[in-house]
C-alpha cells in the first residue's frame, strides 16, 4: 500500500493530478521569465498552445489592453516583494475573444528572499463575472425603480423626500429661498365613479407629464406626493417665482382640458394648489413646512377649489 510519503515521490501522481484540474497550473522561471510549465488544459480554454507560452512577454500580450498595464506592474510589484498574489484579468483567446481569467500566485523565494520562481494557477471565472455584471445592472435598475413612481413614471415620495432633505440643508446654509407646490385633483373621486379606475389612472399620468413640463430649474422636482395629490420642489425659488410655476401648472392643466362631466367647475379637471416658500432656519423641520403648505392645499379647496393659496412661512 502507497502511503502519503510515496505519493508526494510520484511525479507521475502530481502531474495527472495537476493536468485533470479544472484550474490550469504554471510555473514561471524569475531569473529567465520563462514558462516552465504550463498545463495542457489552457489549449482548451483559450486555444493557445502549451508551447505557445514562452515567456511572460506572451502572458501580457495575451491580455487585454484595458487590464494590461495595472496587472502587469500589480503583479511584478508583488512578486518582487515576495508576497502570493491574485489578479483578474480578460486573457485573450486565439480566436479573439476574451475569457475572465483569476490567477492565483505564489511566489517561490530563495533563502535570500529574491524571489526564484512564480508557480500558480489560472481559474476560468467568466461564469462569475457574467453573473456579477448582470447584478450590477440589475441593482442599479433597483435604485432606479425604487425612486420611482410605478403608475406615473415621475418621482416617488421617497425621491421627494431625500432630494428635499438635501436641497432644505442646501438652503440652510446659503441662506437662500425654497418652495414647495402641493397638488391635489378636484372632485377625483367622483371622476373615478364616472369614468372608472383605468381612466382615472390614465389622468394622473397625463397631469404628471404635464407637471414635468411646466418646470425648467436644472434642480426642480417634480413627484408624486400620495394617490392624487403631486408635489413640486423649487430649490432656490422664491415667493413670486414658486406663484409663476403655480399659474403656469394651472394653465396648462386647463389646457390639456381633460373631461370631467361631473366637476362643476368647467366640467374639466382642474387642480388646487398650495404654495409655499421658506428660508429654512437653524431650528425649522422640513416636515412642519410641508404641514404649512398642506394648510394652504386645505384653503384652496375650502374657497372653492381651482385656484393657488400661498404662504411664506418665517424661518
Ligand atoms: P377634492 O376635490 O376635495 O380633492 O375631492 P376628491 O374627490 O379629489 O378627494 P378625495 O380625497 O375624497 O378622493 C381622492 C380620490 O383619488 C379617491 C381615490 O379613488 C382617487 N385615487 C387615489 N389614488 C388613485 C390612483 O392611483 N388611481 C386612481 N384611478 N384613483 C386614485
Ligand atoms: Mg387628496
Ligand atoms: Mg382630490
Amino acid at each position: 500500500m502507497s502511503d502519503v510519503s510515496d505519493l508526494r515521490n510520484d511525479d507521475a501522481v502530481y502531474r495527472t493530478l495537476l493536468e485533470s484540474t479544472k484550474a490550469i497550473p504554471w510555473k514561471i522561471d524569475w531569473a529567465t521569465k520563462k514558462f516552465a510549465y504550463i498545463g495542457p488544459q489552457i489549449e482548451a480554454l483559450l486555444g493557445w498552445s502549451p508551447e505557445s507560452w514562452m515567456t511572460v512577454e506572451d502572458w501580457a500580450m495575451r491580455m487585454h489592453p484595458e487590464d494590461r498595464e495595472y496587472v502587469v506592474n500589480f503583479c511584478v510589484a508583488q512578486s518582487q516583494a515576495g508576497i502570493d498574489h491574485e489578479a483578474d484579468y480578460r486573457a485573450l483567446t486565439k480566436d479573439n475573444g476574451y475569457v475572465w481569467l483569476r490567477d492565483v500566485v505564489h511566489v517561490v523565494r530563495k533563502d535570500n528572499g529574491e524571489p526564484e520562481a512564480l508557480i500558480g494557477f489560472m481559474f476560468d471565472i467568466s461564469e462569475r463575472k457574467k453573473t456579477e455584471e448582470k447584478l450590477l445592472v440589475l441593482q442599479k435598475e433597483l435604485e432606479a425603480l425604487s425612486f420611482k413612481d410605478g403608475l406615473t413614471n415621475i418621482a416617488n415620495r421617497r425621491r421627494f423626500d431625500a432630494s428635499l432633505e438635501v436641497e432644505w440643508e442646501s438652503a440652510r446654509s446659503a441662506g437662500q429661498p425654497l418652495s414647495i407646490l402641493l397638488f391635489d385633483i378636484d372632485f377625483f373621486k367622483q371622476y373615478n365613479d364616472l369614468y372608472g379606475h383605468v381612466r382615472g389612472d390614465n389622468a394622473l399620468i397625463e397631469i404628471a407629464q404635464t407637471l414635468s413640463l411646466a418646470l425648467d430649474g436644472p434642480r426642480d422636482l417634480v413627484a408624486r406626493f400620495g394617490g392624487e395629490e403631486f408635489v413640486v420642489l423649487l430649490p432656490q425659488a422664491d415667493a413670486s417665482v414658486a406663484l409663476k410655476v403655480a399659474e403656469r401648472c394651472q394653465r396648462l392643466i386647463q389646457k390639456q382640458a381633460i373631461t370631467h362631466a361631473h366637476s362643476p367647475l368647467d366640467q374639466r379637471i382642474t387642480v388646487s394648489i398650495g404654495v409655499g416658500t421658506v428660508t429654512p432656519g437653524a431650528h425649522m423641520k422640513p416636515s412642519s413646512f410641508i404641514e404649512a403648505v398642506d394648510q394652504q392645499l386645505y384653503a384652496a379647496k375650502k374657497n372653492g377649489r381651482n385656484r393657488i393659496e400661498t404662504v411664506q412661512v418665517a424661518p
